[in-house]
């Protein structure tokens, strides 16, 4: 057992309020190390910290904040499998699954480099006579992150690669069951080069996080998590006077029509369904097979596909996906697989009760596919988030569209189609935030936006990508007039850049 510390101006700093976790190895069911939750005195050093270090940070130039982030992104890659090890032994998810969690997370930061371009404002010259106007934005001071167990390196980097090359400093409350990445992530940040305090890591539960949106020195809650929390996060950021972009769970359906191809439909549909035992807010936990011949032959390339499918350990090369988080998840799930036989809906394969040679109390959790879903059981309203995948048969197009328009969740969606027309009208009027055509997890590169509709996202801007940028700043309009006056002589001298 060791000890998960915060990082708190630039060191590893040692919990103080008594309260400790249990961090688990999911494959081994057993604890590895325990993990310190924060106090309010313990946030509140970690935001004096932040607030201490931000007129240096923010008045640093963004060409060379950037230069820093770059050396961030070349340090993560050269211990990119130190990293993704650590990530698979806290979460589960297997070895080359964790490294694209990391990479995925690297990929905003490179993006977030190019800050000075990104924050340029608007200029209008002569707006009325002699009079111009321009627009600048500027860092909002302390921000801060909570962030899921479920995705430990990418999504603190989403929301803090973008921050801090905005020019903010940053307070994260990383997930408490998988804390080491982020830890060894703000470590490495500082032998890039970034001053102590710009990022720190605190860990904890409902005290951090409220201590944090209450703070006043905080000016921006970035939350990802599920729904009930998202919503009261939002909430109580509001109350506060902060903003706050606040994202949920999710149910995303992959619609697949007649014409698919269905063997390539069947492959999505395993690893999109089953990949990180489907812990992935951009998971498919519905397939909608529009007709009924459309089904019967999806059903059995899925069932050939999932016999042969390998439940395992994270780090064993040959496992597709690996045990679920923790005992909690392990239950809720085979719960969920109960209510789903108690419901009415027909259990093809049953996940419950897996086992792995040699790892009796992993947290297993087989891959699970029910077969004729309605839309008014549990299974298919409620996000189970586990490797189980609900099929709700559609007559015909229009019920298809309307499952996931009419879904309490709108994170992502994909159809499955060679016609072009179908998808198009699919793609315009589908009311989910993020669609694929062709490709079942839709997760938005860097340079564009991350962000879902209704339960599965508050707030009105996305992650990452330039509306990234436009949470973490604020604007401000400048109006210019200048009386005229005597001009200054030529000047020879070349003017300083960087
Ligand atoms: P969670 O809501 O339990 O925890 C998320 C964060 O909130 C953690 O840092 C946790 O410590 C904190 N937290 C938990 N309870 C709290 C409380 N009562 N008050 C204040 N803070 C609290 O979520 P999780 O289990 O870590 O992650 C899985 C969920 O996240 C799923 O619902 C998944 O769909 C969702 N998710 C959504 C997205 C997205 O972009 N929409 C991405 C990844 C995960």
């Amino acid at each position: 057992m060791h000890q998960v510390t915060h990082f708190i101006d630039g060191q590893r700093t040692e919990g103080t309020s008594g309260r400790t976790k249990e961090v688990f190895n999911p494959v081994q069911g057993a604890p590895q190390a325990t993990v310190p939750l924060a106090d309010e005195a313990e946030v509140d050093a970690a935001i004096a910290s932040s607030q201490a270090a931000f007129d240096g940070w923010s008045s640093m130039n963004p060409q060379r904040r950037g230069r820093i982030l770059l050396k961030w992104v070349d340090l993560i890659y050269t211990h990119m499998d130190e990293l993704a090890e650590t990530l698979s032994n806290e979460h589960g998810k297997t070895f080359p699954d964790a490294k694209g969690d990391i990479q995925r997370g690297v990929e905003v930061v490179e993006f977030a480099a190019g800050a000075p371009h990104l924050l340029k404002g608007e200029f209008s010259s002569e707006v009325a006579r002699g009079v111009d106007v321009h627009s600048l934005r500027q860092p909002l001071g302390v921000v801060t992150g909570i962030t899921p167990f479920n995705f430990p390196a990418m999504i603190p980097l989403w929301k803090a690669g973008v921050a801090l090359a905005a020019g903010n400093t940053f307070v994260l409350k990383p997930s408490e069951r998988d804390p080491s990445v982020p830890v060894r992530l703000a470590e490495l940040a500082v032998e890039a080069g970034m001053p102590a305090g710009v990022l720190n890591v605190i860990h904890g539960d409902k005290t951090a996080v409220d201590t944090l949106i209450a703070d006043e020195r905080i000016k921006a809650v970035g939350f990802v998590g599920s729904t009930p929390i998202a919503q009261a996060i939002y909430t109580a950021a509001a109350t506060h006077g902060k903003r706050a972009q606040c994202f949920g769970g999710a149910k995303n359906h992959m619609v697949i029509m007649p014409d698919a191809d269905l063997e390539q439909a069947a492959d999505a549909l395993i690893g999109a369904a089953y990949g990180s035992a489907g812990e992935r807010c951009m998971a498919i936990s519905v397939a909608v097979p529009v007709g009924e011949e459309t089904a019967d032959r999806l059903i059995a390339l899925l069932e050939e596909r999932m016999a042969k499918l390998t439940l395992g350990p994270s780090l064993d090369e040959k496992s597709d996906f690996g045990p679920v988080v923790g005992a909690d998840a392990k239950a809720r799930i085979e719960d969920y697989i109960g209510i789903g036989v108690d419901e009415g809906a027909e259990l093809r394969v049953d996940g419950r009760g897996a086992s792995v040679e040699g790892h009796p109390d992993g947290f297993w959790v087989g891959a699970t596919l029910f077969d004729r879903v309605t839309t008014d059981m549990r299974i298919y309203t409620e996000e189970i988030f586990g490797p189980v995948l609900c099929v709700v048969r559609a007559a015909d197009y229009e019920e298809a569209l309307r499952l996931p328009t009419e879904h309490e969740f709108g994170n992502g969606v994909s159809i499955f189609t060679r016609d072009g027309d179908a998808a198009r009208d699919f793609t315009q009027r589908v009311e989910v935030g993020m669609v694929g055509v062709n490709v079942p997890i839709p997760v938005p590169i860097a340079y564009y936006t991350f962000g879902g509709w209704k339960a599965s996202g508050f707030g009105d801007l996305n992650q990452h990508g330039t509306d990234g940028l436009k949470f973490y700043t604020k604007t401000k309009t400048v109006t210019t007039r200048w009386p005229s006056g005597i001009k200054d002589g030529a000047s020879f001298v070349m003017p300083e850049g960087s």
